[in-house]
């Protein structure tokens, strides 16, 4: 079968291999549709060793039952399922309260990141990693399981701050930052300002339902106090779905007092936190610093949910297999809007 392979750190290609063979409790899957996340970038970018190589990148996946492993029981060929990705320890406190997430053995194990992902025709995974999506669309359910469920689970960390009336930052509006927005107009009554750099972004995030749109630079902070008003007032959450220094520094500096800051973001910037009493804090007195990780298998159940709803659909631009290459030099260029969703 053909796979999209980081074959050493960094490279990325189209090679054959074989199909895989579904072990006990496992699915072999015919990969309908895989979404393209910045994360890949990383991980191709990533020093050597941080993650294992030869390996099959794409961890939103979206595919049809082709074959069931030994003791498989609940799917048969022709189910159509969405793969939660993370495959995590199953014994420690973290996999045991059901936040594999938080899973203490093994972080960042992962389909796609940890063992062969979805860029290919078939992909191999444990049954217990999908969930039905009933009709909804294979390119509309990949991306509901990332870009989809880390903004879901960033909200539900911060929804008790999420009060009506009051305002939410969200910075980044890509593949996750479109989905944020959906998923706070379809489930909270907040105020959201959405900032990017890039126009098109904040057109996407103006059709997606924010309220206020800010593009990055200089004068982002002054546009975002004139919305939420002089500090220590601000937000009472700000979403960062980018992570580098200069997004941080905004985050930081209009997060309310009490407010909460969720770092989506993998951008390697660093956010100081340093109270002292002769000097401004660089962060707001009260305010929490979050580092959401993906989601719960039970969140990607209620996203799904939203999506079979209607309520939150991914703005999605397409690519067969043998352009997967392409489509994450786009996305590295910030040539992609919403997100890109390979077709094998
Ligand atoms: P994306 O490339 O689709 O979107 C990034 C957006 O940020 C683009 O619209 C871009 O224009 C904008 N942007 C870039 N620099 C900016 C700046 N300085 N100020 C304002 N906007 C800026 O990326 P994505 O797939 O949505 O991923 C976003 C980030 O989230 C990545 O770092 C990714 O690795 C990370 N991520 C984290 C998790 C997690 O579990 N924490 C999960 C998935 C992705
Ligand atoms: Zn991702
Ligand atoms: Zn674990």
């Amino acid at each position: 079968m053909r796979a999209v392979r980081m074959t050493s750190p960094g490279v990325l290609e189209q090679v054959e291999v074989p199909t895989p063979t579904p072990a006990a409790g496992e699915v072999l899957l015919a990969v309908g549709a895989v979404g393209a996340c910045h994360s890949d970038l990383h991980i191709l970018d990533a020093p050597p060793g941080l993650f294992p190589t030869p390996i099959t990148l794409g961890h939103e996946t979206a595919g049809t039952v082709e074959a069931v492993g030994a003791g498989v029981t609940g799917w048969t060929p022709g189910d159509r399922a969405a793969v939660y990705g993370i495959v995590g320890c199953g014994t420690c406190r973290g996999c045991l309260r059901g936040a594999e997430n938080q899973c203490r053995r093994m972080p960042p194990g992962g389909i796609g990141l940890s063992r062969d992902g979805g860029l290919a025709d078939y992909v191999a995974v444990p049954a217990r990693n999908l969930l039905h999506v009933g009709d909804l669309d294979l390119t509309q359910a990949a991306p509901l399981t990332d870009a989809g469920l880390t903004p879901y689970h960033a909200v539900e960390l911060a929804r008790p701050a999420l009060r009506p009336g009051t305002f939410c930052v969200v910075i980044g509006i890509g593949g996750l930052g479109h989905m944020a927005v959906q998923i706070l107009t379809a489930t909270t009554a907040v105020r959201i300002i959405a900032v990017d750099t890039s126009v098109a972004a904040l057109d996407l995030a103006t059709r997606m339902g924010a309220h206020h749109v800010v593009q990055a630079g200089p004068e982002a902070v002054e546009r975002i106090r004139e919305i939420v008003g002089p500090a220590p007032d601000g937000a009472d959450v700000v979403i960062d779905c980018v992570g580098v220094d200069a997004t941080l520094t905004t985050a930081r500096t209009v997060v309310a007092t009490g407010g909460k800051l969720l770092l989506v973001g993998l951008g390697g910037g660093t956010l100081p936190v340093h109270p002292v009493a002769d000097a401004p804090p660089t962060l707001p007195l009260e305010t929490s610093v979050e580092i959401p990780f993906w989601g719960t298998r039970a969140e990607l159940q209620e996203v799904i949910a939203l999506g079979r709803a209607g309520l939150i659909s991914a703005d999605v631009q397409t690519f067969p297999l043998e352009r997967a290459p392409e489509a994450y030099d786009l996305l590295r260029r910030g040539d992609i809007h919403g997100r890109a969703v390979v077709t094998p």
